[in-house]
C-alpha cells in the first residue's frame, strides 16, 4: 500500500475533544451521582405535550412534515422564534431569524461564515468549551477578556480591540456557562457602548435566560439596534423544551452576514429536520411557556439553593462559590493547594462527579476552580452526592 501523504485539517487536529463529553461516558453509571453535565431534569420534560405536538403534526401536515425543507427554517418555527425573542425586548423578525439545529449548530455557522485563520476572537474567561472548540476550528486566535462578579468588564473589552484588532467577541450575558454569572443591564449597556463604537461582531448565546428564579426579565446586549449590522443573537429550546429536539436559531438583522451563513448551513446541513421544527412549532403556538417553567424553574431553584447550602457546609475553608439567578450552574473556588482536575478521578471513585475548571479557560486556567450542574439531581441525591464529594475532600467531619 502507498502511505497516505495527506494530512487532516491542522486547525482540527489542533483542537482536543470536550473533557465533558468524556465525563458523560463516567457519568452514564447509574450509581454514581453527576453534578457534570448541563442536562436539563427528564423527569420534569413535558413528554406527553411534545409527544401530542408530533401527532398534531403528522396528522395534519405529515407529507409535509416528512419532506425535505427550506435551510432557512420553516415559517412557522421563524415566527416562533421571533415571538421568543420579542418576549425577550427584542425587536425581532421572521425574516432576521434563522433556524439551526441546536445553537451548538449556530456557533459552527457562524464560526464557519464569519472567521479566517488568524482572524482574533474575544471570549470571556472562562467560557463555554464547545464555542471555544466551535472557533478554533477555524483556526482563528482566542484572547481572553477579563471578568469579574457582574461579568465582562467593559474597560477590559474596549483595551482588547484597540490591542488586537479582533474579529469577534462571543459572549454569555445571562446565567453564564461556566460561572452562573448574569451582566446587569448597566453592565450590558456599556458594552452595547463599547461595541457601537467598534467594528467588531458580537456573537451573543443566550440559552438560558429563561431559566430565571426572578421575574426580571434580562434584555439580550443585540437588542440595541446600534448593533444591528453586527451582531449575531443564538437562542436554543435545549434548555427549556428538549435537548433532544435540536431546534434553536441565529437573529442575524444584516441581510449580507444571514445570506452567507444560509450557504454555510446549505454546504454543511441543507436544513434542520422539518419534523421538529414543525412539532417544536406547533408546542410554542399552542403552549404559554410561562405556565411550562413555571414549574421548572422552581425545582431549579430549590436544588440550586439545596447545592450551594449542602456545598458551603463541606468545602473547605477559603472556598468561594457563587449563588445563580438562574440557569444551571454554580461555579466554585477552593483553597489554594487544591486541584480538581486530580480530584475529579478520586471523586468518580467516591460516586460523585463535577466538571473541574481548567478546561473552561483559553489563558491562565485555574486549577482550584470547578462546575457542579444543579438541575440534572432531585434534593435528596444532591444531598447524597455532596456528602460524597466531602469525603473526598476530607471534610465530612464538619456535617
Ligand atoms: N451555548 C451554551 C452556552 C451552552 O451551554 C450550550 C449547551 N450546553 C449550547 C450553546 C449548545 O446547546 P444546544 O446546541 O443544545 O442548543
Amino acid at each position: 500500500m502507498t502511505p497516505l501523504r495527506h494530512t487532516l485539517n491542522h486547525h482540527v487536529m489542533a483542537v482536543g475533544e470536550s473533557p465533558i463529553r468524556r465525563l458523560f461516558e463516567i457519568a452514564a453509571d447509574p450509581s454514581i451521582i453527576s453534578f457534570a453535565g448541563g442536562h436539563p431534569a427528564p423527569e420534569l420534560f413535558d413528554v406527553d405535550g411534545l409527544a401530542a405536538a408530533y401527532a398534531h403534526v403528522f396528522a395534519t401536515d405529515g407529507p409535509r412534515a416528512m419532506q425535505y425543507g427550506s435551510t432557512d427554517g420553516e415559517p412557522e418555527m421563524r415566527e416562533a422564534a421571533a415571538r421568543r425573542l420579542q418576549e425577550a425586548n427584542v425587536p425581532a423578525s421572521a425574516a432576521e431569524v434563522m433556524v439551526t439545529s441546536g445553537s451548538q449548530q449556530g456557533l459552527g455557522l457562524v464560526a464557519q461564515a464569519l472567521f479566517n485563520p488568524g482572524d482574533v476572537v474575544l471570549v470571556e474567561n472562562p467560557t463555554y468549551m464547545s464555542a471555544l472548540q466551535a472557533f478554533a476550528v477555524q483556526g482563528v486566535e482566542l484572547k481572553a477578556l477579563d471578568g469579574d462578579e457582574a461579568g465582562l468588564v467593559p474597560e477590559a473589552l474596549a483595551a482588547a480591540i484597540e490591542m488586537w484588532n479582533p474579529k469577534a467577541v462571543y459572549l454569555i450575558p445571562t446565567f453564564q456557562n461556566p460561572t452562573g454569572i448574569s451582566m446587569p443591564a448597566s453592565r450590558r449597556q456599556q458594552i452595547a457602548d463599547v461595541l457601537a463604537d467598534s467594528d467588531v461582531w458580537l456573537i451573543e448565546d443566550d440559552p438560558y435566560a429563561e431559566l430565571r428564579f426572578t421575574d426580571d426579565v434580562l434584555t439580550p446586549i443585540s437588542a440595541d439596534p446600534r448593533l444591528d449590522d453586527r451582531s449575531l443573537l443564538l437562542g436554543s429550546l435545549s434548555k427549556v423544551l428538549s435537548p433532544g429536539v435540536r431546534v434553536g436559531w441565529i437573529r442575524c438583522p444584516d441581510e449580507e452576514a444571514r445570506e452567507r451563513i444560509g450557504v454555510t448551513k446549505q454546504a454543511t446541513a441543507l436544513q434542520t429536520s422539518t419534523v421538529d421544527q414543525l412539532a417544536a412549532a406547533h408546542y410554542l403556538a399552542t403552549h404559554n411557556m410561562e405556565e411550562v417553567l413555571a414549574p421548572v424553574r422552581a425545582e431549579y431553584q430549590a436544588r440550586m439553593l439545596t447545592l450551594v447550602e449542602e456545598l458551603s457546609q463541606v468545602l473547605p475553608a477559603g472556598s468561594v462559590m457563587n449563588q445563580p439567578a438562574g440557569g444551571m450552574f454554580v461555579w466554585a473556588r477552593l483553597p489554594v493547594g487544591f486541584d480538581t482536575q486530580a480530584l475529579v478521578f478520586e471523586a468518580a471513585q467516591a460516586g460523585v462527579l463535577y466538571v473541574p475548571g481548567p478546561p473552561f479557560y483559553v489563558a491562565d486556567p485555574d486549577p482550584r476552580t470547578l462546575r457542579f450542574s444543579f438541575v440534572s439531581n432531585g434534593v435528596e441525591r444532591t444531598r447524597e452526592g455532596v456528602r460524597r464529594l466531602a469525603a473526598v475532600l476530607g471534610t465530612e467531619s464538619t456535617l
